[in-house]
């Protein structure tokens, strides 16, 4: 209906054209005095010799995909038009017809396992050398060099993911980090299969891919001798999907800090909520959040870092409520991503729209900083909020 009223607007109904045969619409406004784009117009809604199928297939040039006025895409002609319903396709005679509706996605799709755990490629066979991911620098780094520069690019300072036992080695004293609740394990509560690839098979994918179980780490910890209880997320499993266990490790770190009345400090990086586990996946929103209710009633700080990217239910849930919120340099945080919001909203972002120098212009996040300023500014944070004096319940005890 959109597409129709978008093509009513701009002085073009919507009709068959001599170029590609009837049902094919054209896109947009094609007048280049009023800023279309003139007679060079490509169908975008499928092929044209789809189109010229359509109108073999039922020999009469007569569409049987229904929806009259609605249908926007097929000139809807004959007797058939009096069984149109608005927005629904009844079937059709021949499968080619079906399939005129059927988008290809705008995009393609890397198989997870062509995707490197975390960080660049290596570039050579040698693994002395990476290739910077930034597609305006491509810089050839040599690993040792990268690696020291806690793998941020020395030339672009562009910064790669990190794996969450990577990120946690970063932050806490050596050799201080315990972890807990290793052994949770996602479940399958829906028995959820997309396509030819269950669930499940997924996550023996994602944990043989990252050795880890779950995309979550959670464990108690000291910084500069401070204790700390952390949590952290690893992006290359499953997109560090927020589903069961890592609302559950989250919601246990948050009340481990508030029990020990010691700062909470997530590092973020995901994508959002974990749709297999539907239902049970958004709960999680809930569950942290009111996890971190506690850790506020106990006085004890929430510090939120958030890695590139944070988006989705994640950032709308407990890294969002941080009494701190930290985005590292470059990171893309928010809730929808750039190319959904401009799907939508039919408007184009604001280059860097969602970078982290963008949130903190707009309110956002608290600060942004480089990854090697990281610990020096937790150092900091967690000793002024060590100075603050506890409540009066703490110190008659
Ligand atoms: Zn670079």
């Amino acid at each position: 209906m959109g597409s129709l009223a978008a093509s009513r607007a701009s002085g073009n109904p919507t009709r068959g054209s001599e170029k590609y045969g009837p049902g094919v619409k054209r896109e947009g406004n094609a007048n280049p005095a009023k800023g279309g784009r003139g007679r060079d117009w490509r169908p975008t809604i499928f092929a044209p010799s789809d189109a010229r199928e359509a109108v073999k297939s039922d020999g009469t040039g007569m569409c049987t995909v229904l929806g009259g006025a609605a249908c926007g895409v097929i000139g809807v002609v004959g007797a058939q038009r009096k069984r149109a319903r608005a927005g629904v396709l009844e079937s059709c005679s021949t499968g080619s017809m079906r399939n005129l509706f059927r988008k290809e996605p705008p995009y393609i799709t890397v198989p997870g396992q062509a995707r490197p755990a975390s960080g660049p490629k290596q570039a050579g066979g040698d693994g002395l050398w990476v290739r910077c991911e930034n597609e305006r620098c491509r810089e050839l780094l040599y690993v040792r060099e990268f690696e020291n520069n806690l793998k941020v690019c020395h030339k672009c300072q562009h910064h790669a993911r990190l794996t969450a036992r990577e990120r946690l080695s970063q932050l806490v004293d050596d050799g201080s980090f315990v972890e807990h609740d290793a052994d949770l394990s996602p479940a399958d509560p829906l028995d959820f299969t997309a396509g030819d690839t269950s669930y499940e098979r997924k996550l023996v994918e994602a944990a043989s891919r990252t050795g880890e179980r779950e995309a979550a780490i959670g464990g108690s910890a000291t910084v500069d001798s401070l204790p700390v209880e952390l949590v952290a997320l690893d992006f290359a499993f499953m997109g560090a999907s927020m589903g069961s266990v890592v609302g559950e490790k989250i919601a246990r770190a948050a009340d481990r800090a508030a029990k020990r009345r010691a700062p909470l400090i997530t590092v973020s990086a995901s994508g959002g909520a974990r749709m297999q586990e539907g239902i049970f996946s958004l709960m999680q929103m809930a569950k942290t959040v009111t996890a971190l209710g506690n850790v506020g009633a106990a006085r004890t700080p929430h510090i939120s870092i958030l890695a590139d990217p944070t988006l989705g239910g994640v950032t709308a849930s407990y890294a969002g409520v941080g009494d701190v919120i930290i985005a590292e340099q470059g990171a893309v945080a928010g809730f929808a991503g750039p190319r959904v919001i401009e799907q939508i909203t039919k408007q184009k972002l604001p280059p860097d729209a969602q970078r982290a120098a963008f949130l903190l212009e707009h309110g956002m996040v608290d600060t942004v900083v480089q990854r090697r300023e990281l610990r020096p500014l937790l150092m900091r944070l967690l000793h002024l909020y060590a100075a603050v004096p506890q409540p009066a319940a703490t110190r008659t005890r």
